[in-house]
């Protein structure tokens, strides 16, 4: 079982590190090639309109699609990823982007006070809290139909599943709980 994790900018290491600690070969994702044998992808935080130019450059968001529609592949796109997951990225219509998820979110949705924060949620699934960490996070708006609300925010929409598509707002690879992590394996195994 391989989960690539796309490395072209952003903090894919810690996502390595966490699939590392579960026993789960993890590989780097830069071009097309990389995807083989590749059953699940995640896309880190960074900074959205850098990935989705790289990715768009490489040839990558063509070759996952391909794969995803074949039933091939399930993506995780966090933070930045999330955004890069989206259809709609409101106020930004010509940003490159993967857009497999009919979804729209709002970039830095929190505004300047307060940039970063980190918050226990209760997700769908998790018998426990998960702590999450928001950095400059997204917010997903609006959901499409057939997208399923995992955790929220106060009211806000935070994680969101689709077949076999995630994403989530905040960062899952900081804090050393690894069973998000776990889970989209299970997911990417299908
Ligand atoms: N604010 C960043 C963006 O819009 C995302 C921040 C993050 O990934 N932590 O791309």
């Amino acid at each position: 079982m391989k989960i690539g994790v796309l490395a072209l900018q952003g903090d894919f290491r810690e996502h390595k590190q966490m699939l590392e600690a579960l026993g789960v070969e993890a590989v780097e994702v830069r071009l097309p090639k990389h995807l083989t044998g590749v059953h699940g992808l995640i896309a880190p935080g960074g900074e959205s309109t850098t990935i989705g130019k790289l990715a768009a450059e490489y040839g990558l968001d063509e070759a996952i699609r391909e794969r995803y529609a074949c039933g091939e592949l399930a993506v995780w796109g966090t933070c930045a990823g999330a955004i890069w997951m989206a259809q709609e990225i409101i106020g930004y219509p010509d940003q490159p982007r993967l857009g497999l998820m009919p979804i729209a979110v709002r970039r830095n949705a929190y505004g300047r006070q307060v940039e970063s924060f980190e918050e226990d949620l209760e997700i769908q699934g998790l018998d426990r809290p998960f702590h999450a960490v928001f950095i400059r996070a997204p917010v997903i708006e609006r959901v499409g139909e057939g997208v399923e609300v995992l955790a929220r925010h106060g009211d806000r929409v935070v994680f969101v599943q689709q077949d076999r598509l995630w994403a989530s707002s905040f960062h899952p690879e900081l804090t050393g709980d690894t069973r998000l992590h776990a889970r989209f394996v299970e997911l990417a195994r299908g």
